[in-house]
């Protein structure tokens, strides 16, 4: 079994703008992503990114466009030398009732079979209280980061119903966050 590093997209990996990403021009990958995401791949562990993409349903953004910036994306890192095992988004919207739109789990369990992830050895990073929500119904271990355009105040992330396992400024301390506590299973 594999163990994987589930990523947000938006607000985790790159800029996000509270009128979504709609095309490639709009995505601009943080500076330390790929910094990240290679210590991540060093570790050992797959990286699998889950977003969610009702800009789609909404008419906003096309299906076309998505793809662009994901191949970009994946096209990006390969040049680094980051292997991505897979993007899977849900283009749905919110009132679809969809199994893929997070905190569902229907991309995470999709990914995890397509991989053969152990979900228990793996981590779940996002900036939202849903990324939160999505690993833990998954059984991951999850990180908060506070790099989105909603930043929750630390008194609002207390009253949550789920707790993030932990809170960091940006991936990059998410990921020594990991590399800290690598073969620990008690956080
Ligand atoms: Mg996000
Ligand atoms: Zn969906």
């Amino acid at each position: 079994m594999n163990r994987a590093v589930f990523l947000d997209r938006d607000g985790t990996l790159n800029y996000d703008s509270r009128e979504y990403i709609r095309n490639l021009t709009e995505f601009r990958l943080f500076p330390t992503t790929v910094a990240a995401l290679k210590k991540i791949q060093a570790l050992g562990y797959k990286l699998i990114i889950i977003t969610n993409q009702a800009c789609v349903a909404k008419g906003l953004t096309t299906v076309a466009a998505v793809e662009e910036i994901h191949q970009f994306l994946k096209n990006t890192l390969k040049e680094k030398g980051v292997k991505l095992a897979g993007i899977y988004y849900c283009p749905h919207h919110p009132d679809d009732d969809c199994d893929c739109r997070k905190p569902k789990i229907g991309n995470v369990l999709r990914a995890s079979r397509e991989h053969e992830i152990d979900l228990s050895s793996s981590f779940f990073i996002g900036d939202s209280k849903r990324d939160v929500e999505t690993g833990k119904t998954a059984g991951c271990r999850t990180i908060l980061v506070r790099t989105g355009v909603r930043l929750n105040s630390q008194e609002e992330i207390r009253q949550w119903s789920v707790q993030p396992d932990f809170v960091t400024a940006n991936l990059m301390a998410a990921v020594e966050f990991i590399e800290k506590f690598e073969g620990k299973s008690d956080l």
